[in-house]
């Protein structure tokens, strides 16, 4: 209990006024960046809604494309050990597709509150609320039409893009206007920062996270099980049949939960540990390690036939590790690639499953007069 509390310190980003690196108030102008920032149309969703697209371009070679529907990183290529490019995330080609697809929520934006929460219900000051159960018995993602399948405004920032949404009291069930604005900045040093910030104008919840699936091989091409894993988290959150967590905070040593030393994804995925079976394979909040607040290392992958490494640091008190075991060959994505069981893998920065109702985790609670504040870089490099 003593770590918890030490963790419940950590994210001051609700109603500190420390600075984010969301660049607020930044010039538009990115004439003096190093990442071009190129603004074209999208398209239009079904009901004819037009999407816009931001292409971010480094000096190294990377690529991001990320459109105003769900904030949805479309594509994201990056070189490998030789040099050469390739799309590392899954997904559609249109925007009518994502509109369309119903796909697992592939490159958005994920609010009001990522991750589940037990039935759909949880209290606030005494009241409570009732939201979606779109996810079994529980509520998951924000909803049946979350922060991924609204339209967002986007503008070109210096080396970057915002993305901004105001939703409504009330919108899927949760209390309170909700302004939030997410960024995408790519610099030069190959990191891709996502900045959150959101405020509120009743006291509500928050949890905003990112839900890109990788495929550092390159997206489509195979599954994801020779991929390093390591994460910075001595302990976990494990759950029920249903993915809730039980409350417990668990330590990873002796399991297959224990990535604190790289070790591959397949290696221990078909074990029978029972939470590896609720979770069909890795679908788990890991409790990083931290000292104090910030932004702190989190986790790096490395694919070895490419060379290819992500380092994921954040300032969020959780990692939620999705080893995309719910794919199964049902979609065919990008270049007409059909997305196996494992073929994408998501690392979502983020406060614990269900807090709303774990008291005892840390707290998502916003409220008037606060801003939430939250950080991760995503940083992507070569192993020799
Ligand atoms: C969840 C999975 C869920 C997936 C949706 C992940 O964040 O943890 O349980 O199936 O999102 O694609």
């Amino acid at each position: 209990m003593i770590a918890l509390l030490s963790i419940t310190a950590a994210p001051a980003c609700r109603g500190s006024d420390r600075p984010a690196g969301a660049r607020a108030g930044a010039p538009a102008s990115a004439a003096a960046a190093a990442t071009r920032v190129t603004r074209t149309p999208f398209g239009t969703l079904p009901d004819a809604t037009p999407v816009e697209l931001f292409t971010l371009t480094n000096r190294q070679g990377v690529e991001l494309r990320a459109m105003t529907f769900g904030g949805i990183i479309l594509s994201l290529r990056v070189p490998d050990r030789q040099g050469r490019s390739d799309d590392i995330v899954l997904g559609y080609e249109s925007a009518a597709d994502y509109a369309r697809g119903n796909g697992p929520y592939f490159g958005a934006i994920i609010g009001r509150y990522g991750n589940r929460i037990a039935n759909g219900r949880f209290t606030l000051d005494g009241t409570l609320y009732t939201l979606a159960t779109n996810n079994g018995p529980n509520h998951l993602h924000g909803g049946v039409r979350g922060f991924d399948k609204v339209t967002w405004r986007g503008e070109p920032i210096p080396e970057g893009v915002a993305f901004t949404y105001t939703s409504a009291d009330g919108e899927e069930g949760y209390p309170g206007t909700l302004t939030a604005r997410v960024t995408y900045t790519l610099t030069d040093r190959n990191e891709l920062a996502v900045d959150y910030e959101a405020t509120t104008d009743k006291p509500t919840i928050v949890n905003l996270t990112q839900h890109t699936y990788f495929n550092l091989a390159g997206q489509g091409s195979r599954d994801v099980l020779d991929h390093l894993m390591q994460i910075d988290a001595d302990r976990y959150t494990p759950v029920d049949a249903t993915l809730i967590p039980t409350g417990e905070l668990s330590p990873v040593a002796g399991t297959a939960l224990d990535f604190r030393q790289p070790t591959t994804i397949g290696k221990r995925i078909g074990e029978e540990h029972p939470q590896l079976r609720s979770g069909l394979g890795y679908d788990h909040n890991f409790v990083l390690t931290r000292s104090g607040e910030g932004l702190q290392h989190a986790a790096r992958v490395t694919e070895p036939s490419t060379g290819r490494t992500l380092d994921v640091a954040t300032t969020e008190p959780g990692l939620q590790f999705y080893s995309g075991n719910f794919l199964d060959g049902t979609i065919t994505g990008k270049g007409g690639r059909v997305y196996q069981k494992r073929y994408g893998f998501c690392l979502e920065s983020q406060h614990f499953p269900d807090s709303p109702n774990k008291p005892a985790f840390p707290s998502t609670i916003l409220r008037p007069g606060q801003t939430y504040r939250s950080r991760t870089v995503f940083t992507f490099g070569v192993a020799k």
